[in-house]
């Protein structure tokens, strides 16, 4: 039997910050907005302890918590929060098709992409025993940096993104000790000089991790090995930053928006459109310079205030 075709203004894909304050204006709009959740309800922030620097919460949240409210606050406004994954799409036509857990069909006037992206870790074991723990590996600098002040931190990766968040981070801590893993950067000249010129950043080229140290409380260094010579040696540490990229999560759009090299959406710029009419995209999906969630939310406020000006033209 098959299943009815279900029809819906405003479709959002995704729950993290970017999405749910979609949401909350699409919803204020009476846009009636349906929105999946994915695999990672919430989004990225429920993977992380403390969120300091989200305006409106002086003492800090959890990132859970937070999402709750966020969830909270959109269901006030009658979004229909559904559990769901979103498996394909078809946006070559006027109605954009939307399949669910490769069933159930949805066509939507308007869709709101807010499928966030994910870091890249290392995959050791120990990396991800205390990336779970809260316990002093981290993906994000700029989140978490602060929690290392006058601490002495380790930082992975080579390239731009990496070169930034050591810099970064010498600005708070005793010290960065930076691996990379070749015998040079991939970074940009300009930005290699910086950190090499950077007094407490030490840089440790052809080293790779062999293991995150820690204890009951958390990171207290690294294993590290010297490929060219097989040395090893521990790095003292209370974090393990890890700086070798992000995945956006949107592999399921590339056969009909436009992605750069990276695959993040590329919007319209200025606005959260995408070059697909009715489709628009806020939050880590489109964004590879700031990835924070009040960033998130506030390209997730244009892709509704987008959609509901699209719709309003539409409709005359
Ligand atoms: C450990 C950690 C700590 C962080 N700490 C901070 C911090 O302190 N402050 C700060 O500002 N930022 C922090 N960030 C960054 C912040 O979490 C992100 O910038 C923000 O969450 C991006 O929001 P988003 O809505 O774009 O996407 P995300 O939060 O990534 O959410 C993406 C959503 O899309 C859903 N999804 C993906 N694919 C599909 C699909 N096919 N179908 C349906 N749903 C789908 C997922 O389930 C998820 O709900 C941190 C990030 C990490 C990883």
């Amino acid at each position: 039997m098959s299943v009815a075709i279900e029809k819906v203004k405003c479709l959002i894909i995704g729950s993290g910050p970017a999405g749910y304050t979609a949401a909350i204006y699409a919803a204020r709009a009476n846009m009636n907005p349906v929105m999946y959740m994915g695999s990672q309800p919430g989004g990225q922030l429920t993977t992380t302890n403390e969120v300091e620097n989200f305006p409106g919460y002086p003492e800090g949240i959890t990132g859970p918590a937070m999402m709750e409210e966020l969830k909270a606050q959109a269901e006030r406004f009658e979004t229909d929060v559904r559990e769901g994954w979103v498996t394909k799409v078809d946006f070559s036509g006027d109605v954009h098709k939307v399949w669910i857990n490769d069933d159930k069909e949805i066509h939507c006037e308007t869709v709101i992409v807010s499928t966030g992206a994910s870091a890249k870790y290392l995959g050791l074991p120990s990396e991800q025993k205390y990336l779970k723990m809260g316990g002093g590996v981290s993906a994000c600098a700029v989140c978490d940096g602060f929690f290392y002040k006058n601490q002495e931190v380790i930082l992975v990766g080579a390239g731009d993104s990496a070169c930034e968040e050591a810099h970064y981070l010498s600005k708070i801590c005793k010290k960065v000790t930076m691996l990379v893993r070749r015998d040079e950067f991939r970074a940009s000249k300009i930005m290699a000089t910086r950190v090499q010129n950077t007094e407490n950043i030490e840089i440790l080229f052809n080293t790779e991790t062999v293991e995150v140290l820690g204890d009951d409380y958390g990171v207290t260094g690294a294993r590290v090995k010297n490929k060219v010579t097989g040395e090893e040696k521990d790095i003292p540490a209370t974090g393990f930053f890890v700086a070798i990229g992000h995945k956006p999560n949107t592999d399921i759009f590339k056969e009909y928006l436009t992605l750069d090299e990276t695959g993040y959406i590329v919007n319209v710029c200025g606005t959260a459109k995408t070059n697909v009419e009715g489709v628009f995209v806020c939050g880590d999906a489109a964004d590879h310079v700031y990835r924070q969630a009040i960033t998130a939310a506030g390209t997730g406020c244009m892709a509704a205030l987008d959609a509901e000006r699209y719709l309003a033209a539409k409709e005359g």
